[in-house]
């Protein structure tokens, strides 16, 4: 009950709404031979829940959003895709997923013809998500792709594009806006409740790292990518507006070996609007994970600021009372919703362009060492 009111409250508030792209129709459960939905009566079809296949079953799929699709109210896990095929029994088992729903990359493109799949949640190495996306959106489905939403603008600009062609919300995996604390920073930053907001502090980093997130190629590069994006979704997020140009450091790499194609480690600084600063760090060497804005009349903090539970909030004036949620199954929801009630979603792929293009600008000024105007 409480969820389910926070997310309402949530669509309300229209958290994070920025320019949505426009949709030239929204079907709800799209594809030509989805018979079964086209049968349905508005209210059935408001109850349904929508079906989501995940594409690449890996840590995140596995640990996070397969277990939070068992807690969701309007849609469900209903197919997987996966090239490895010894883990598609377990999946089966342990989630009731019926034969036919289970894909391989190379027949993933059949998947337009399967009714029971109105969603296509994109979970793969970051260089992979605009080809699987677009994929996707051709096949007739609605897609939640994971952040970064791609390695370039360019490739957010063809899955945007994409997505407007097929008449499908694309949204992108943005978990936080769904998270109380941080809904909380935005409306303290957003609203001035402490007066307008000078500077900010965003730090997140990880101890270590393995596999594709140090292959450029894959992933697009460094720990900015992986986790340094939710440092520069903080500041926008808080500040409610836009930085006009960045400065950013390389650090030093204490195993040349290991991070020989990505970054270990950087720090970067964002300038805003009328002065405003965000200086912010990231690290494949180093666990950090801060959340701070500085306002005229006091203070606002989240430590740890960006995990998936166990957020703690502090202000001047004291502790923030917020609940832990579970984010990924209210992030889930929400974007089932959105497609049931022909409202665009609070986290579109025009918010993980921004992002991209944020994020290009950062490794364009580590490179020259020049400010780079976004
Ligand atoms: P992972 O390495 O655990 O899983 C990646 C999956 O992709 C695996 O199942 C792997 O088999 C598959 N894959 C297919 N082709 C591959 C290839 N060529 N090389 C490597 N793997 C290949 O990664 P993950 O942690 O699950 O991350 C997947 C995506 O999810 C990334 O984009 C990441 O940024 C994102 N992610 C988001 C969050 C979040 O909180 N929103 C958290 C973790 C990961």
């Amino acid at each position: 009950m409480e969820r389910r009111k926070f997310v309402s409250q949530l669509s309300l508030m229209g958290i994070g709404g920025m320019a949505f792209a426009g949709l030239s129709s929204i079907g709800g459960c799209g594809s030509p031979s989805n018979q079964q939905a086209e049968e349905h009566t508005d209210e059935q079809q408001a109850e349904r829940k929508l079906g989501i296949a995940l594409v690449g079953l890996g840590g995140y799929a596995g640990g996070q959003l397969a277990p939070a699709l068992q807690e969701t109210d309007h849609c469900y896990l209903a197919g997987i895709v996966t090239g490895t095929p010894s883990k598609i029994d377990k999946w089966r088992r342990d989630y009731d997923i019926p034969e036919g729903n289970v894909y391989n990359y190379e027949n993933f493109d059949t998947i337009a013809d399967n009714p029971d799949i109105d969603i296509v949640y994109v979970v793969l190495p970051n260089a992979m998500h605009t080809e699987y996306t677009i994929r996707a959106l051709q096949a007739g489905k609605h897609v939640i792709c994971e952040k970064p939403m791609a390695v370039t603008v360019e490739d957010c600009d063809r899955m945007i594009a994409a997505a407007k062609e097929a008449g499908k919300l694309l949204s992108i995996g943005y978990r936080l806006h769904f998270e109380p604390h941080n809904i909380e920073m935005m409306r303290f930053g957003q609203e001035k409740r402490m007066g307008a907001i000078k500077h900010i502090i965003a730090d997140n980093g990880m101890g270590s790292t393995e596999g594709w997130r140090l292959d450029k190629a894959l992933a697009g590069g460094g720990p900015l990518m992986d986790v340094g994006i939710y440092c520069v979704q903080a500041a926008r997020y808080t500040l409610g507006t836009e930085p006009v140009a960045v400065t950013a450091k390389e650090g030093p790499k204490t195993d040349p070996e290991m991070f020989k194609e990505v970054e270990e480690s950087l720090t970067w600084e964002m300038e805003f609007p009328d002065g405003v600063t965000a200086v912010c760090k990231s690290s494949y060497s180093e666990n950090m994970n801060l959340l701070r804005a500085e306002a005229e009349h006091g203070w606002a903090k989240l430590e740890p600021a960006f995990p998936y539970s166990g957020i703690q909030g502090e202000t001047s004036d004291g502790e923030m009372d917020c609940e832990g949620v579970n984010q990924q199954a209210i992030q889930m929801d929400d974007f089932a919703k959105a497609i049931k009630e022909n409202r665009p979603t609070p986290v579109p792929g025009e918010m993980g362009r921004q992002d991209v293009k944020i994020l290009q600008a950062i490794y364009q000024a580590m490179e020259s060492g020049e400010r780079v105007v976004v």
